[in-house]
């Protein structure tokens, strides 16, 4: 039993079921015991593996997005690029590297990067060396929220990492999914027996799981809040549906295999598929203009993904050649990441016109 596990378990006994978003938040977040707040998770020797950790041309396209959105607001002077949950660091290292030709666009940029994990910082700091980078713990933080300047805003699979709650439908109603023990101390799911009103927009039968995230949505609206206030553009990347649509995404990933959710509690990567339609009313509830919602593999392609392999492959061996087509191929190719990721855009002003839509 891990200490997270065991300290879930007491609380159920001491005060009763917890809620699905409960269980997600303490497994990934929780200050001593979390996922996130441990380790490093990505690549090979860990547990997962991000689109940037893929290729260099994620991070690279991005770039030219942020470039192309600074021109498209007339070149201010400064700029805040904000980055949520870097991870590692490469998407930044990369978007930089990118655009370091383009005249005055690194000159303009006060660079932000919200992360919540000490282990996590830590390595950005050395990715990042050598570039003028400020960090902050959430989007509350006067670096965001007493900024002037236009906003660039970045997020990728960060959203997926913030809780996700569960309604299932049970007896006709829609009731909240909540994690009890049974006799033997197992973890269990088991239907709430109050019914919960909200208005839900799928039709539920007996035991459909419907997902919805406050935190998610509180994210994105005080994102929508921001660009209102300063003016700007934001991308969130992540798996997850552009309808709405019942069904249990929640998942536990180790050593890049799906594992039990209620296993390794903290010692295991706990995520839960987007629901963009939600994230989408959110930001039109702000009057914050949303560009779309585009599959990762056709964002890609409309910014030239195509063209930037080519460019990577000119003049390299075979072996080369074969890595650039490989990321290529997992970055965009439906069956890889190219349609189960998806792209939402969002900017202060409809006559903006993102790129990639
Ligand atoms: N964007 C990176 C990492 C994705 S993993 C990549 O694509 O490789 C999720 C990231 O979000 C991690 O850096 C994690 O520590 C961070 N994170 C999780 N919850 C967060 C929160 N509430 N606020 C800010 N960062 C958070």
């Amino acid at each position: 039993m891990t200490p997270l596990e065991k300290l879930l378990k007491d609380r159920i006994r001491e005060s009763g079921p917890i809620d699905v978003g409960t269980y997600m938040a303490e497994a990934l977040g929780h200050p001593e015991y979390g996922y996130y707040m441990t380790r490093d998770p990505f690549g090979r020797s860990g547990d997962f593996t991000t689109a940037p950790e893929v290729s260099q041309m994620f991070g690279e396209l991005l770039g030219a997005w942020c470039a192309d959105v600074w021109i498209k607001l007339g070149q201010p002077e400064k700029i805040q690029l904000v980055e949520c949950g870097p991870g590692r660091g490469t998407l930044m290292v990369d978007l930089l590297r990118g655009t370091k030709a383009i005249p005055g666009f690194h000159d303009s940029l006060q660079i932000v990067c919200v992360e919540t994990s000490p282990v996590l910082r830590e390595k950005q700091q050395n990715a990042l060396a050598g570039h003028n980078v400020s960090w902050c713990e959430n989007l509350n933080d006067p670096l965001l929220q007493n900024g002037q300047e236009p906003l660039l805003f970045l997020a990728n699979e960060l959203l997926d990492a913030l809780p996700a709650r569960q309604l299932v439908f049970h007896k006709g109603q829609w009731r909240e999914r909540m994690i009890e023990l049974n006799n033997e101390g197992d973890f269990i799911f088991r239907p709430s027996p109050y019914e919960i009103k909200m208005p839900v927009p799928v039709q539920g039968q007996e035991m459909d799981v419907f997902e919805f995230s406050p935190a998610r949505e509180n994210f994105v609206g005080q994102v929508a809040d921001l660009l209102k206030q300063r003016t700007g553009a934001a991308l969130f990347i992540d798996y997850g549906h552009a309808k709405p649509a019942t069904g249990d995404t929640l998942q536990a990933i180790k050593g890049h295999e799906y594992a039990p959710v209620f296993k390794d509690v903290g010692e295991a990567d706990l995520t839960s598929h987007v629901d963009f339609s939600a994230l989408v009313r959110c930001a039109k509830d702000k009057k914050v203009s949303v560009a779309g919602v585009a599959t990762q593999g056709v964002f890609l392609q409309n910014l030239g993904i195509a063209m930037r392999a080519e460019a990577l492959m000119r003049g390299h061996e075979t072996a080369q050649k074969e890595d650039v087509i490989k990321a290529l191929h997992r970055l965009t190719a439906p069956d890889q990441m190219g349609t189960l990721f998806k792209v939402m855009g969002l900017c202060h002003d409809d006559n903006l016109g993102l790129s990639g839509f």
